[in-house]
């Protein structure tokens, strides 16, 4: 057989691009290379050099090609997504192969998106998930391609996912099987993969779904059992701008007469057209299927959502937006929350001031440096100050504050500056390492939030001007 087709006989399995061909995918042996190459593409880097922002970005694209291409074919077991997530979670937090790093936020929650309350990462689960079900759009979407015939041979015209199923275990049907999962999990429904009538070409009157939630045989079951061709086209079931029947008898009786009135009323609203037959997802963006928005439904049922949405503001770097989430979440290595987590410190004082415990609440709001700072921030920018006692005060403030859209962005990027460099001296009288000077602290707020807004927001203020005006829209000072 081999040499009749022009390749080589081998043995199974064999590998190609590092893929164990032929070889069972549900044990977890064969996923090695995968979780191998993994692990050691992440430790390549350095996790303690990059700043968390760069450990972010790098875990959003270190799947690479070879993972695309396992998990676009094959469902990962469970363990090894579990070992895969857990690798990533690791690095993310700074650790590397010998060392764990405390992990301060449940990994899941930082997968999901921001507005779930996560880092916008997205779970391999989901994603294997939803490069499965691209298969089956493809094979809706693209009917004449020979892959396509290939599997209609051999498992059907519904290519196994109707009640019949596949007609043999292997790739194709756990493909059809994460389908039926996601189905009966009310994630993605079946039936949200159906056809938008054209000219009729394409679409199988009574078998495809085009008209109502579900496809016309199952709802008028009598008049498809008198169709004399059930694998009809809609095209098939029209003449001269009318629908025209085939049916196997003269005399269709009043009760299917009454069923077919039912039938003409829901499809007689359809004007069939000149354009092709086309086949839509009604989950998605202009009814096309995206491997991106399956991964974000099924991540939105998978994964743990908090009650807040997370914050991510472009003009700021991505190591800053995390700062501040972990701020929100009360999820920075202050020494309350070290002690708290059972860590052995010598003590749990603010370094700087010596006379209260080191809590979020004490550093950014209550130690002298803090309100020194936001006596300062608040006089520069002409606002009475606020005396906030946490983060969430402090930003419940803003939020209800009556000013512009974009004086309150401008004051929530200085304030995020504030944070970044008072956690910043903290960390640099904790560590003795460089001291930074408190005086030199307000300007390096002034500047930092300047050459943010400046580069990254392309704010039209001077530099004169903002150290003199640095919520004012206009370049005189006003407003
Ligand atoms: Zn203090």
């Amino acid at each position: 057989m081999a040499s009749n087709v022009g390749c080589m006989a081998g043995d199974i399995p064999f590998n190609y691009l590092g893929l164990p061909i032929g070889s069972n995918m549900k044990s977890i042996a064969s996923w090695k290379t995968l979780v191998d190459r993994f692990h050691m593409r992440l430790s390549s880097w350095k996790a303690n050099l990059l700043s968390i922002g760069g450990r972010l970005t790098l875990i959003k694209s270190v799947l690479g090609s070879l993972g695309i291409y396992y998990l676009s074919i094959f469902r990962a077991p469970e363990s090894v997504l579990q070992d895969l997530e857990r690798i990533r979670a690791n690095f993310f937090w700074g650790g590397n192969k010998d060392k764990n790093k405390m992990a301060w936020v449940k990994w899941p929650i930082i997968l999901n998106s921001f507005d779930k309350g996560g880092l916008n990462i997205g779970s391999l689960k989901a994603f294997n998930l939803a490069l499965l079900q691209k298969w089956r759009w493809r094979l809706l979407s693209s009917p004449n391609a020979l892959w396509v015939q290939v599997i209609k041979a051999y498992h059907g015209q519904e290519g196994g996912f109707d009640t019949n199923g596949c007609s043999f275990k292997g790739i194709w049907a756990n493909i059809v099987g994460t389908s039926n999962f996601l189905h009966s999990k009310g994630i993605i429904l079946s039936n949200t993969f159906r056809f938008k009538a054209g000219c009729g070409t394409r679409i199988r009157f009574w078998k495809d779904i085009w008209v109502g939630e579900t496809p016309l045989f199952t709802r008028y079951n009598r008049l498809y059992h008198l169709d004399q061709d059930k694998d009809c086209l809609i095209i098939d079931r029209i003449n001269n701008g009318q629908w025209s029947w085939n049916w196997s008898r003269t005399n269709l009786g009043v009760r299917n007469l009454a069923y077919l009135c039912d039938m003409l009323n829901e499809i007689g609203q359809l004007n069939i057209d000149v354009n092709e037959d086309t086949c839509t997802w009604s989950l998605g963006p202009n009814g096309t299927f995206t491997v991106k928005d399956a991964r974000y439904r099924i991540d939105q049922n998978i994964l743990p959502t908090l009650a807040h949405a997370t914050t991510w503001d472009k003009s700021i770097p991505r190591k800053v937006n995390v700062f501040m989430w972990r701020l929100s979440l009360d999820r920075l290595p202050h020494r309350l929350n070290l002690s708290s987590r059972g860590m052995d410190i010598p003590a749990i004082s603010c370094p700087s001031c010596n006379a209260n415990v080191e809590s979020a609440n004490h550093v950014f709001f209550e130690c002298d440096i803090a309100t020194d700072m936001w006596k300062l921030v608040f006089r520069w920018c002409d606002i009475p100050l606020f005396q906030a006692s946490s983060w969430d005060s402090f930003n419940d403030w803003i939020i209800s504050w009556h000013a512009s859209k974009e004086k309150k962005h401008r004051f929530y990027v200085i304030t995020t500056l504030v944070l970044w460099w008072l956690w910043r001296y903290r960390n640099s009288v904790t560590f003795n390492s460089q001291p930074l000077r408190k005086s030199d602290l307000f300007d390096n707020v002034r500047f930092s939030s300047f050459s943010w807004l400046h580069n990254r927001d392309h704010m039209k203020l001077s530099w004169n001007d903002w150290l003199m005006y640095p919520l004012s829209i206009t370049r005189n000072g006003n407003g």
